[in-house]
């Protein structure tokens, strides 16, 4: 699948996760970016990581930043809020949250996740990654002008 497919279709699945009638206010606390402390990290499909590599690269990074306290890399110094946040990953999106609404259960969302995996699989991935591994592969991921990769990374099982 040509990246822009790939980007279209999980650009698609967050717009119609957006419009699902389920009461979640995220109010940007970032208490879920604090991998460390909250003990869980978003697993991000292919798609999803090329969506947020690029987001990275509009900041003019090329490279995931470094964090040493076990929080998001995108979790911006200073300010504490999300570099790529209107791009975040699907995990982000439906996160466990208590004061956002808590976490989605499986069938409100399982037909979106099913799609992201498709993306995933068309683009030659093996399912999630970590949130850092995923986009870290994305970043180093060869990239043409027209959008389209010759290869597709592999990618490993995660949640
Ligand atoms: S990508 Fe953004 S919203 Fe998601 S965990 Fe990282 S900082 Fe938080």
């Amino acid at each position: 699948m040509a990246d822009a497919q790939a980007i279209a279709e999980v650009k698609a699945v967050y717009a119609d996760l957006a419009q699902r009638p389920l009461e979640r206010d995220c109010l940007r606390r970032t208490e879920c970016c604090q991998f460390k402390l909250t003990g869980k990290t978003p697993y991000l499909t292919a798609g999803e990581a090329l969506i947020a590599a690029n987001a990275i690269r509009a900041t003019g990074k090329n490279r995931l930043p470094e964090k040493k306290d076990g929080s998001c890399p995108m979790l911006t110094p200073g300010t504490g809020l999300c570099m790529i946040y209107e791009d975040r990953p699907f995990g982000c999106r439906s996160h466990f949250c208590a004061a956002a609404g808590g976490p989605y259960t499986r069938r409100e969302v399982v037909d979106l996740v099913r799609r992201l995996e498709d993306v995933d699989h068309a683009m030659g991935g093996c399912g999630p990654q970590t949130l850092p591994a995923a986009i870290k592969s994305a970043l180093e991921r060869p990239r043409f002008s027209n959008g389209v990769s010759a290869t597709a990374s592999p990618r490993s099982r995660g949640r």
